[in-house]
């Protein structure tokens, strides 16, 4: 199954991830960083990790646009 990943510490909180792809990704603006919905949680590094049967077209916008580059598909 693909899988979509996020390096959680390197997140700037652009919050371009929610805006194009909000079933997907959700701002936390305490923490400064976006959450992939769903997603298990590295305890230690903060990163996510979400398997998925078919990578949604706006996951695949959202990793284009962040300007960190922190998302990324794994298939
Ligand atoms: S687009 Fe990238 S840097 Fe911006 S909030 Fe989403 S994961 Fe973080």
């Amino acid at each position: 199954m693909p899988k979509i990943t996020h390096h959680y510490e390197g997140c700037i909180g652009c919050g371009s991830c929610e805006a194009l792809c909000p079933e997907y990704w959700k701002m936390d603006y305490e923490k400064g960083k976006a959450d992939l919905i769903g997603a298990s949680k590295d305890p230690i590094t903060g990163d996510e990790e979400l398997e998925v049967k078919e990578v949604a077209p706006c996951n695949r916008e959202a990793a284009d646009v962040c300007p960190v580059q922190v998302i990324k598909i794994i298939e």
